[in-house]
C-alpha cells in the first residue's frame, strides 16, 4: 500500500515524500483512514511503529479542510514528557510544512512567557504536557473551548506517571463534541477504563502485540560482577566500535556517575534525566544525535521521549525493576524497521529481575561470558548457563554495525 491510497492531500504527500517515507507503516495504514473519516480511535502501538505520523497526518488534514478562522487550538495532543512533546512538535513541523497551519509545543521546566506569546498569536494544533497545560488554563492563557480533536499519546505512560487527575481536569475544559484518539503501548485495566469513558464507538487498531518489540531486537545478556560493569561496558563500546549507544541506569545519580566515568575512559558521554534542566537535556540529546556524544546515559523516564532513527545499540547497565520497562528500553533500537541490538550487563543480585523479564518475554535470552570478565559472584537463583556458541553469536553483528535483517520490523500488522 502507498500513502496515496490513504486519502491524504497533496501537501501532506509531498511532506511525507520529503521525509523519505515510501510506505505507510501498519498503524498508519489503519489509523489514517479512520481518523480522516472522523472516528474515535483506540490504537495499541509502541514507539517506533510510526504512530506519531498516524495521528499527526490525518489531524492536520482535518484542520486544513475546515478552516474556522479561530485563534484558539482546534487540536490538542497530550503527551507525558517534554522530550516526547518536542519530538511530536518536530513531526508536526515536518509533516505540516506545506499547510498554512500553526502549532506550538508547551511543557514545564522552561519559561512560560514565550509560550503565552505564541498562544496569543493564534494556534491550530497544540502539543502539551498535562501539568503545564493546566498552568496555562489556570492563568487563562490558553482557550480550550475550540478543541475538535484530542489525542492522548502514550496514554499508558501518562497513567504510570500519575497524570490521571491532570488528564481528567483537562478533559473537563474541552467541548463535549469532539474526536478522541487514544494511543497506548499497553492495555491495562486503567487504560480500558480511561478509553471506555472517553471514546465513542472507537475504531480499534492494534499493530504491535504487547511486548513484540522484544522479539525482533537482537538481545544478549553478559553475566558480570557488579564492580566490573563499567569496565565491561567500556570494553564492549571500544572493541565493538559502537558509535551511538544509549545506556540505561536505574537512578539519576547512577547515570551521572557512569557518564563521568565513561568520559574518563575516553568515551564522550552525557547523562540525561529529570533533574537536569531542559537546556542541558536538549544539549545532551542534540550532541547524541549529531555524533558529538557517543554514549548517552539515561533513566527510564528521561529516555521515554527520545526519538533517534535506527539507534543501533541499547545497553541495560542495570536491569529495570519492572520487567515491562525492559521492553520499553529495548524498543529504542531498530526503530521503524531498522535492526538494533540490546545488551544487558547482569550481576548476581539481578538474577531474579532477569527471571521476571524472561518470564514476560516467554523465552530465555542468549548469554555470553566475555573472557576476562567471568563473574565470581553466584546467585542461588541464577539460571543454568545456556549452551551457546559464542563465536557464532558474535558473528551476528552485535559487536559491529547493526545487522542486515532489514526486513525485520518491530511491529505486527
Ligand atoms: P514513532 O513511532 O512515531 O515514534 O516513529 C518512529 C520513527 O519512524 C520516527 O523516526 C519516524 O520519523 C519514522 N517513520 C514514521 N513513519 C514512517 C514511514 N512510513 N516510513 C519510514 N519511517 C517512518
Amino acid at each position: 500500500m502507498s500513502f496515496h491510497e490513504l486519502g491524504l492531500s497533496a501537501e501532506l504527500l509531498r511532506a511525507v515524500e520529503a521525509l523519505g517515507y515510501t510506505q505507510p507503516t501498519p498503524i498508519q495504514q489503519q489509523a489514517i483512514p479512520a481518523v480522516l473519516a472522523g472516528h474515535d480511535v483506540l490504537a495499541g502501538a509502541q514507539t517506533g511503529t510510526g504512530k506519531t505520523a498516524a495521528f499527526v497526518l490525518p489531524t492536520l488534514q482535518r484542520l486544513n479542510q475546515n478552516p474556522t478562522g479561530k485563534r484558539a487550538p482546534r487540536a490538542l495532543v497530550l503527551t507525558p514528557t517534554r522530550e516526547l512533546a518536542a519530538q511530536i512538535g518536530e513531526d508536526v513541523q515536518n509533516l505540516g510544512r506545506h499547510l498554512p497551519l500553526k502549532h506550538t509545543v508547551i511543557f514545564g521546566g522552561v519559561g512560560i512567557n514565550p509560550q503565552i506569546d505564541r498562544l496569543r498569536r493564534g494556534i491550530d494544533l497544540l502539543v502539551a504536557t498535562p501539568g503545564r497545560l493546566l498552568d496555562h488554563a489556570g492563568q487563562k492563557t490558553v482557550d480550550l473551548s475550540q478543541v475538535e480533536v484530542l489525542v492522548l499519546d502514550e496514554a499508558d505512560r501518562m497513567l504510570d506517571m500519575g497524570f490521571i487527575h491532570d488528564i481528567k481536569r483537562v478533559l473537563a475544559l474541552l467541548p463535549k463534541q469532539r474526536q478522541n484518539l487514544l494511543f497506548s503501548a499497553t492495555y491495562s485495566d486503567d487504560i480500558r477504563r480511561l478509553a471506555d469513558g472517553l471514546l465513542r464507538d472507537p475504531v480499534q487498531v492494534e499493530v504491535a502485540r504487547r511486548n513484540t518489540a522484544a522479539e525482533t531486537v537482537e538481545q544478549r545478556i553478559y553475566p558480570v560482577d557488579k564492580p566490573r560493569k563499567r569496565e565491561l561496558l567500556s570494553h564492549l563500546i571500544h572493541n565493538g566500535g559502537w558509535e551511538q549507544v544509549l545506556v540505561f541506569t536505574r537512578t539519576k545519580h547512577g547515570a551521572n556517575r557512569l557518564a563521568e566515568q565513561l568520559d574518563r575512559d575516553g568515551l564522550t558521554a552525557a547523562a540525561i534525566h529529570g533533574n537536569k534542566s531542559q537546556g542541558a537535556r536538549t544539549r545532551a540529546l542534540e550532541g547524541f544525535k549529531n555524533g558529538n556524544v557517543r554514549v548517552l546515559v539515561a533513566t527510564d523516564i528521561a529516555a521515554r521521549g527520545i526519538d533517534i532513527d535506527r539507534l543501533p545499540h541499547v545497553v541495560n547497565y542495570e536491569l529495570p525493576n519492572v520487567a515491562e520497562d525492559y521492553v520499553h528500553r529495548i524498543g529504542r533500537t531498530g526503530r521503524a524497521g531498522a535492526q538494533g541490538a540490546a545488551v544487558s550487563l547482569v550481576c548476581a543480585e539481578e538474577h531474579s529481575l532477569l527471571t521476571g523479564i524472561q518470564r514476560l518475554l516467554k523465552r530465555e535470552l542468549p548469554r555470553e561470558t566475555l573472557p576476562g570478565f567471568e563473574p565470581s559472584e553466584t546467585a542461588a537463583t541464577a539460571p543454568p548457563p545456556q549452551r551457546q556458541k559464542p563465536s557464532s553469536r558474535r558473528s551476528r553483528g552485535l559487536g559491529g554495525a547493526p545487522g542486515r535483517r532489514s526486513g525485520a520490523r518491530n511491529r505486527r500488522a
